[in-house]
């Protein structure tokens, strides 16, 4: 197709390392449909961070209100978004006005969906749009719920009774914003914003694969129309012919350069390591680091650890270097595509953020979830309950998971009486994110169906 009639799409992610991800692989998916794609950072982190991408995806920049320093240099939560809402969409609109004066204008946007304001850019310059949902369909749909009235809060008792949640029996399984009313308002409400326009979308994209969560999504595509396209990680590790899609290519965290990561597991029996991380954002307390460490230690396992920020560090126990010796690694960031795809690894020990729990069920590794906040505690109970690929650890009457607690659920994973049924658990949907974007299968054909509908131009609501 020659580069003037390729539809031009504009991709916009939330500007954090766990919504930057999914959004850029599809933007690699778009591009090898033969769309033109231009994906639109902030200045902040293209000014800040190289990308390692493909040159076919274009680079452009909008403004969070905070070119400097991002949201270190914001007040808090209320303030980064409300200046990424006034910055954002003015800079959003400048950016889609400069194209359309040039001989590439753009066609349609796709936004993350913490963004939902982008829409209304768009359609002001009479352009589709729709929003690119990064977390499980089931909290997608919970907010859903919430934000019309379906599910009033606090909720009086379970199973609730809306058509594809009634698997949820606790607050526990609920997101946190839900399961304990009144933590972190500014987040919830910016959770619930993402669906307070999804029926004036063009089209709802999801990174999840619709046999994952099929009973909600079929619920959910009732009220607008839903397209599940994931998993959207570097497909490399789920076949080997895409050669070209070995990493994310844009990490916000400098890739541990001291640390021989693959050399060390590479000296590691088949199944034997623990991989142990909480993604880009959680912090954890210094007692609950320490109960981490002494569990890890007590299994007798080896562990690879990722340890992001030197507060942290200097929370493990004195001496905990020297006595785990070479049964442990501790790195600030990993390659964790590569580490999970490692034939050494035998469980990942997770927050349970969408993609961390996405990318080891796309690639069989079966887990131990450990959530923090906001949608890990549902995306545990997916873990646990329906996917039955892990477990997930009970926290004390103090808040921490402790030092037997860690140790128990590792050797569940690793050698208990489930352990077995919980690897063969974990084949079956390694299987079936597989089969799901290969030609025919249910994320490939939805990807399909948007291509087809941006070539044609062709969107109805
Ligand atoms: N990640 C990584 N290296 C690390 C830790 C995490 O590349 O050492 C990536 C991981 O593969 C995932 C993302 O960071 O794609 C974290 O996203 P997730 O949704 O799991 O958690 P969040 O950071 O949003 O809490």
């Amino acid at each position: 197709m020659a580069a003037a009639h390729r539809p031009h799409v504009l991709v916009v992610p939330y500007p954090s390392q766990g919504h930057i991800n999914p959004l850029l692989q599809l933007c690699k998916r778009l591009v090898s449909h033969g769309l033109t794609v231009t994906f639109a950072t902030t200045l902040f982190i293209l000014n800040t961070f190289t990308p390692k991408l493909p040159p076919s995806i274009h680079l452009d920049t909008i403004s969070d209100g905070f070119d400097t320093a991002g949201y270190e240099e914001s007040s808090g939560v209320d303030d980064y978004l409300a200046r990424l809402q006034t910055a954002g969409s003015n800079t959003l609109a400048d950016l889609i006005q400069r194209h359309q004066h040039s001989s590439n204008p753009v066609h349609c946007v796709i936004y993350d969906s913490f963004l939902s304001w982008a829409l209304d850019v768009a359609n002001k310059f009479g352009l589709p749009g729709g929003p690119f949902f990064t977390q499980a369909s089931t909290c997608n749909y919970i907010y859903y719920c919430i934000h019309h009235g379906l599910l009033k809060l606090p909720i009086p008792s379970f199973p609730v009774s809306v058509q594809g949640l009634q698997f949820l029996s606790s607050h526990r399984d609920m997101p946190s914003f839900v399961g304990v009313p009144g933590s972190y308002p500014a987040y919830f409400r910016l959770v619930l914003s993402q669906l307070s326009n999804v029926h004036q979308a063009n089209f709802v994209l999801v990174n999840s694969v619709y046999e994952f969560e099929q009973q909600v999504v079929d619920s959910m595509s009732k009220v607008c129309p839903v397209l599940t396209i994931g998993p959207t990680v570097p497909l490399f590790y789920l076949d080997k012919s895409f050669e070209e899609d070995k990493e994310y290519g844009y990490d916000l965290f400098e890739p541990d350069s001291s640390a021989p990561i693959i050399q060390w597991l590479d000296t590691k029996p088949a199944q034997s390591v623990v991989y142990v991380a909480f993604g880009s954002m959680a912090n954890l307390s210094a007692s609950q680091m320490e109960e981490l460490a002494l569990g890890l230690k007590a299994t007798t396992f080896n562990f690879l650890w990722v340890v992001r920020t030197s507060k942290e560090r200097a929370t493990l126990p004195p001496k905990f270097a020297e006595e785990i010796g070479d049964r442990g690694l501790i790195l600030n960031w990993g390659p964790q595509m590569e580490i999970l795809s490692h034939g050494a690894v035998g469980c990942f020990f997770t927050h349970g953020g969408w993609n961390s729990t996405v990318e080891a069920l796309s690639l069989g590794v079966p887990m131990v979830g450990m959530p923090q906040w906001t949608d890990q505690p549902t995306d545990a109970k997916l873990i646990e309950d329906m996917w039955k690929v892990g477990v997930r650890v009970k926290v004390d009457e103090n808040g921490i998971v402790g030092r037997n607690e860690v140790e128990n659920c590792i050797r569940e994973v690793m050698e208990g009486e489930t352990s077995s049924q919980l690897r063969h658990n974990a084949k079956k949907w390694r299987n079936v994110a597989l089969q799901a974007i290969t030609e025919g299968g249910s994320s490939h054909t939805n990807i399909c169906q948007l291509v087809s509908k941006l070539l044609d131009n062709n969107f109805t609501k």
